[in-house]
């Protein structure tokens, strides 16, 4: 039984007049990993924004649990939903603890400002994204890497149902992006939670989305499952991709593989036991 407990009806969204999103209709399905793709500037980071309150559309609305997010006190929204902008920055000399402990900020009193519970969440949450050894130190002395890894920690640290990621595997190496989808399936899959995650990588997408959605020039252009999404057909029409699906044999997942210009096909394909689907010539 999927639900939504965000979606986006009708939305018009833009910057100094320019039009960005064009009545986009958007919704996360509860309990899953969603993962939107699309090239650069086709309103992905536009979409996440507006859809966690960071962003007022023109027109149109975002409703969090059949509220207007519009309307809904920042504390409610932040109780509720976490989102990691693309390339944040954070205060000069925080520490990595310090900054986890900002994730805790919805969940404060002003008669108790930190709990055991908000302890409880920062060791969690540095220990699930690997930064624990870091704790002390400031994070602006970090890598790209380390330093997106406590970015992430401080998403976790928030406790929210709806996460919502911009880019979150940028800077990071291929082994800490595999093992942070991992992390991102295991959050949906074993404690119900809701993701949102904006990827440039298409084969990692499609192999741990379990609904993929495609965006280019302010629209939804396809959504659904992996199958039904990740096609040559498609990859062609809203990235401009030259590419075979294939299917990894070991895994079965999807695997995008861009053809080379004036290559022909390969004696090798014909003795393969992957099942190759062809992008469409060109009309
Ligand atoms: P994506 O995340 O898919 O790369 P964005 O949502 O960041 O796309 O951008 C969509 C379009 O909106 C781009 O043309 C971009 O230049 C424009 N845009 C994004 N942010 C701003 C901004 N703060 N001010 C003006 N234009 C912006």
């Amino acid at each position: 039984m999927t639900a939504q407990r965000l979606r986006g009806e009708n939305l018009c969204v833009g910057y100094e007049g320019r039009r960005v999103l064009d009545n986009v209709d958007f919704q996360v399905i509860e309990g899953r990993l969603t993962i939107l793709l699309g090239p650069n500037g086709s309103g992905k980071s536009t979409l996440l924004k507006t859809l966690a309150r960071t962003l007022g559309p023109e027109r149109g609305q975002v409703l969090l649990d059949g509220k207007d997010i519009h309307r809904t006190p920042t504390r409610d929204v932040a109780r509720k939903l976490g989102i990691l902008p693309q390339s944040p920055t954070s205060p000069e000399g925080l520490t990595v603890r310090e900054l986890v402990g900002m994730g805790r900020f919805p969940h404060q009193r002003l008669w108790q400002q930190w709990s055991r519970d908000d302890e409880r969440a920062v060791d969690d949450a540095m220990a699930i994204a690997r930064v624990t050894e870091f704790a002390a130190r400031p994070v602006d002395a970090l890598s790209g890497g380390q330093r997106q890894r406590c970015w992430i920690a401080m998403v976790l640290a928030q406790e929210t149902e709806l996460v919502l990621l911009d880019e979150p595997t940028t800077f990071l190496d291929l082994k800490v992006q595999v093992d942070l989808l991992e992390l991102l399936v295991r959050l949906a899959h074993e404690q119900g939670r809701t993701l949102l995650v904006v990827l440039h990588d298409l084969n990692l997408a499609a192999a741990y989305a379990d609904e993929l959605v495609m965006m280019r020039q302010g629209r939804v252009k396809h959504s659904g499952s992996p199958e039904a999404v990740f096609t040559a057909a498609h990859l062609k029409q809203v990235f401009d991709l030259d590419a075979n699906v294939i299917r990894d044999p070991h895994t079965q997942r999807l695997v995008c593989v861009p053809t080379l210009a004036g290559s022909s096909p390969a004696p090798l394909a014909a003795a393969s036991p992957l099942h190759a689907t062809t992008a469409p010539t060109q009309p």
